[in-house]
């Protein structure tokens, strides 16, 4: 069985979020499976050269973009097994930020299109095409459309991944003729029209062959119009393609008994060793260094997504507690104001690093006692992933994937990982942080607690098998392996 991943990001190369961690891991699981994956993506200007070392130049073709044709360079890299294929045009993607140019819409239907080029130039046939989010929308809806009449093209099916249903890829009307090369017989409702303006994640979900979000919590809600960003009809007319599997993490990268990014790697048997690395960020952040006063921390992009707007309401609330608060992230304007405005605020409680800092991450996930993620929606959310394999307890809303993996703790039966609150209400949220910070003095209830996180399975292995057996539903007859 042969899939092609296209994707905008993918971690080790580039990385803005969850989608690069995903797209990183999910590759080499299967491998593991027996599937052959290839990966293509953008070359950046922002990739590193030393992990592009060993790179090699294929062929170089041109890609039609309305009535212009447009250099396509393509490059492949093995990397860890995986192979990798670049599609180069400095003029598209050497650029200082991965998004939010205002040629997006132009840059993205120029990738999606050379994904289906790229296969004709190289004789490559995939079995699947496997797409995520709006970037490479339109691959499903092209093959479909325009491409799957070839003889070529006319076997292969796709998959769509829908890892954030709100950045959907909407551009003005001329984007359909002048970069898509398509008709006006698709604008329509049933097709990518949107609010007058074109729609690529709409594309997808019109024409993918199966439909795949990240966590079985999310692919129920995004049917509603609460968290269906608008396209929550098309999603339940779609109800017997879709899919909710779970996001899982590179337990390689994310192993704190085996990382060396932190002061002292630790298991659940060497619990004491975390403590060590609690100290040294406090120290790196030059608050009070001390085991007893918990340590609360988030990692994350700085927007209304992440629940941002209860931190606003409520953090001078809890900073009147005996806790410390640290913050890494970046985004929007106001959140970022907001930490920093805390920081000055409470300069011997709470700390924001406003940036993005993959070591630093890591520092703070083996040094925190306990990790906030309060969002308004999370499709599946590693953040909590990471903290639980790090022994930080998590404390989210129950939505999307933070409602899948993370088991409130029950004083009863003694059972859980971590702490949830229903209602996105700013007080709600206190309140479960208050009971997670008066709980925190109950040393032996906590460690035990702390045990149980670290050893919940967040590997890929059983997602990794989801995936293999969905593949295998849309192309009867092939041979796989599902452990
Ligand atoms: P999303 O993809 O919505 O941003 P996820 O929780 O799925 O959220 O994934 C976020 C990933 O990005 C995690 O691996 C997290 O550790 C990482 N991350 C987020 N912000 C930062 C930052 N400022 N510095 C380093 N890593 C970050």
């Amino acid at each position: 069985m042969k899939i092609l991943f296209a994707v905008s990001e993918c971690v080790p190369f580039i990385k803005s979020g969850g989608l690069a961690d995903v797209a990183g891991a999910l590759p080499k699981e299967l491998l593991k499976l027996g599937t052959e994956v290839r990966v293509m993506l953008p070359k950046y200007g922002a990739i590193s050269e030393e992990l592009l070392k060993g790179l090699n130049t294929v062929k170089n073709i041109e890609v039609k973009v309305g009535w212009r044709s447009k250099y396509c360079g393509i490059q492949e890299l093995i990397h860890e097994g995986v192979h990798y294929y670049f599609i180069d045009n400095e003029y598209y993607f050497k650029r200082s930020s991965l998004y939010g140019e205002v040629d997006d819409g132009e840059r993205f239907a120029f990738f999606s299109k050379a994904v289906l080029e790229v296969c004709r130039a190289l004789n490559y046939q995939p079995d699947i095409i496997h797409c995520h989010d709006w970037h490479t929308a339109m691959v499903p809806y092209l093959l479909k459309e325009s491409y799957s009449s070839e003889p070529f093209y006319q076997d292969m099916k796709t998959v769509f991944t829908i890892h954030n249903l709100q950045f959907q890829g909407v551009f003005p009307y001329s984007v359909l003729g002048e970069l898509l090369n398509l008709d006006d017989s698709h604008f329509t409702y049933e097709k990518l029209e949107y609010h007058d303006n074109v729609n690529f994640m709409k594309g997808a979900l019109s024409s993918a062959d199966a439909i795949t979000t990240v966590s079985p919590t999310y692919r129920n809600e995004i049917q509603t119009p609460y968290y269906g960003e608008g396209l929550d009809s098309l999603l339940r007319h779609r109800d017997d393609s879709l899919r909710g599997i779970l996001n899982g993490i590179d337990s390689a990268i994310y192993n704190p008994a085996a990382d060396s990014l932190i002061e002292q790697p630790y298991s659940e048997d060497t619990l004491h060793y975390k403590r060590r690395n609690k100290l040294a960020l406090q120290k790196e952040f030059g608050l009070p260094q001390s085991e007893e006063i918990p340590l609360i921390s988030m990692v994350t992009r700085l927007t209304k997504q992440k629940g941002l707007d209860l931190m606003k309401r409520v953090l001078h609330e809890m900073l009147d507690w005996d806790v410390l608060f640290i913050i890494l992230g970046s985004g929007d304007r106001e959140f970022e104001d907001f930490f920093r405005s805390m920081e000055h605020a409470y300069p011997q409680k709470c700390k924001a690093y406003i940036g993005f800092d993959e070591p630093l991450a890591h520092r703070i996930y083996a040094g925190s006692d306990m990790f906030l993620m309060p969002s308004q929606f999370e499709p599946c959310g590693l953040g909590q992933l990471i903290a639980l394999r790090y022994g930080s307890l998590p404390i989210v809303r129950e939505t999307g994937g933070l409602n899948d993996t993370v088991d409130p703790y029950n004083e009863y039966t003694g059972e859980g990982n971590g702490f949830s609150f229903t209602n996105f209400n700013a007080h709600d949220m206190k309140y479960t942080v208050q009971y997670a910070v008066e709980l925190y003095s109950q040393k032996e209830t906590w460690e035990n607690i702390v045990k149980s996180a670290m050893s919940k399975d967040c590997s890929w292995s059983a997602s990794a098998n989801e995936y293999q057996r969905l593949y295998a539903e849309l192309i009867p007859g092939r041979d796989i392996r599902v452990l």
